[in-house]
């Protein structure tokens, strides 16, 4: 069963039918297996039919982030190639010029349900007979990124999806009397394969939130067993008056993921609601790799150990494993981890180890009972509120506006999004000429919103070590305090 906020339900037999008419319908289009559907729309049960609809009829699923503005979203469908896309009908007119390009559908879909997409399903007979798929076939392509390049395609497996699925739900105890509170998107692979993996894998219910709110949640925690967030969505709860062990009481479990979840928000969290906050983690390329356990010790500042299934090891630069308590490179192999990325043919070849691990851009280490600690991201990756942000695509937008000489984009602590973004700037015209609000406004329509620098910093010089890099890590030690409380 999946429950909206206003009490619509939906049960699994409308799942069923709903999926059917969304795979006819794009099959009625002339969509064969192996297409890609491109997917930019709010949140709604309309998203999980044709999540399904895709899988059930072999269309690769490709979400998109309603936040994405033209520039992006052109990268996106030329690399994607979709043979339709579904958009908000706010999106209609850059995904119809962008779709003349490539030669592909459109269709519309929006929150209310109203759109070409419901329109013509709603001609078509529910059933529809599952197409068969190999294992080894694309399931969903969701985009992910180095900090050196454009973002890449994660090719994710019918394989994939079954095995994390599968993993998780035994893993955290799922079941038919489980109920999910789902307020995750649904574009990243938390929401998309954690949270209604492990719902559909369980047969379990949902109450189904278009987004994250305090105030939402608060209503829906009585009617819940089990939430999955970012650390954001609880420090959030936390500055809710009303939140307390009371409002807890039918909940079992809390899980945490997607960034690291600060010691003293674990605490703060359990003192509260009486819960242990349950962290584990994973990323887009492979799904979910460790967890702290359902039963036995959840150990702060870890994400417990590997899954079952999940091969993890710490190496040193030339892949070889270090011994345990080491800091090095995170390597993960198991049937959980992709199959690659779209497109990018020999360039792929080092992101997996000589003997099929993949490399995942973290540095972590093992101690010998196996519990992992992330020590950080080998990559300047930066993720505000759960939701990443890669320093080079804003370097290259500030780059080339005239006011701008160079510039360097670093995340610094932030209470309440983990991190914050902040560019900082050497101007064309001197440091007086400068005006960042005005700056500011001319990146809001070219990128999306959580993007864009919380503060820019304009200074004379960027900091350059003898090799002619800039040294990130100076910047970050100096704007270290700009948004966090120091520690009483
Ligand atoms: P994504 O592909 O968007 O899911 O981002 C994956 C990245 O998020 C990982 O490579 C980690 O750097 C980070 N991440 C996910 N979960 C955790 C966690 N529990 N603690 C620290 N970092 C995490």
């Amino acid at each position: 069963m999946l429950t909206t906020p206003d009490g619509t339900t939906y049960t699994y037999a409308d799942a069923l039918d709903e999926s059917g008419r969304v795979a006819r319908c794009l099959s009625d289009l002339g969509l064969k297996a192996g297409d890609r559907v491109t997917v930019q729309v709010e949140k709604s049960p309309m998203v999980v039919w044709l999540y399904l609809g895709c899988l059930r009829g072999g269309f690769v699923f490709h979400p998109l982030n309603m936040d994405y503005q033209a520039e992006e979203l052109e990268y996106f469908i030329g690399n994607a190639k979709p043979a339709a896309i579904v958009c908000d009908p706010a999106k209609l007119d850059i995904h119809t010029r962008l779709a003349a390009e490539t030669d592909c559908r459109v269709l519309t879909l929006a929150a209310n349900d109203a759109g070409t997409l419901v329109t013509a399903m709603r001609e078509m007979p529910p059933d529809f007979q599952t197409r068969e798929r190999k294992l080894s076939d694309i399931a969903v392509l969701l985009y992910s990124s180095g900090t050196t390049g454009p973002p890449k395609g994660a090719k994710i497996t019918h394989a994939n999806l079954a095995a994390n699925a599968t993993t998780l739900v035994r893993a955290w105890g799922f079941t038919a009397a489980d109920t999910l509170l789902h307020t995750l998107p649904v574009y990243h692979a938390h929401g998309l394969f954690v949270g209604l993996g492990c719902v559909l894998m369980s047969g379990a219910s949902m109450q189904f939130l278009p987004r994250f709110s305090a105030a939402a949640v608060c209503t829906a925690l009585p009617v819940s067993t089990v939430m999955m967030g970012v650390p954001t969505y609880y420090s959030r709860l936390l500055s809710e008056a009303g939140f307390d062990a009371a409002l807890c009481a039918h909940m079992r479990l809390f899980i945490c993921g997607s960034a690291p979840l600060p010691e003293t928000l674990l605490q703060a969290f359990h003192e509260r609601s009486g819960h242990l906050i349950l962290e584990r983690y994973g990323m887009t390329e492979t799904g979910m790799n460790a967890s702290n356990p359902l039963t036995g010790e959840r150990r702060p500042g870890t994400v417990g150990p590997a899954l079952p299934g999940v091969e993890l090891r710490v190496t040193d630069e030339a892949d070889q494993p270090l011994p345990a308590g080491t800091v090095g490179h995170l390597q993960v192999r198991g049937p959980n981890v992709f199959a690659g990325y779209w497109r990018t043919g020999n360039a792929a070849r080092n992101d997996f180890t000589a003997d099929g691990f993949f490399r995942t851009g973290d540095l972590a280490a093992i101690a010998a009972d196996g519990y992992v600690t992330i020590a950080g991201r080998s990559r300047d990756l930066i993720i505000t509120g759960g939701l990443n942000v890669y320093p080079r695509e804003l370097e290259n937008v500030l780059d080339s506006l005239p006011e701008v000489v160079e510039s360097a984009v670093i995340g610094v602590p932030h209470d309440d999004f983990g991190e914050a973004v902040v560019a900082v700037v050497v101007a064309s015209g001197g440091r007086a000429a400068l005006r960042t609000e005005e700056l500011l406004d001319t990146l809001r329509p070219r990128l999306a919103g959580y993007k864009l620098p919380k503060q820019v910093v304009v200074v004379d010089a960027l900091p350059r070590n003898s090799m002619g890099k800039v040294q990130k890590n100076r910047l970050r030690e100096q704007y270290a305090g700009l948004f966090s409380t120091p520690p009483a």
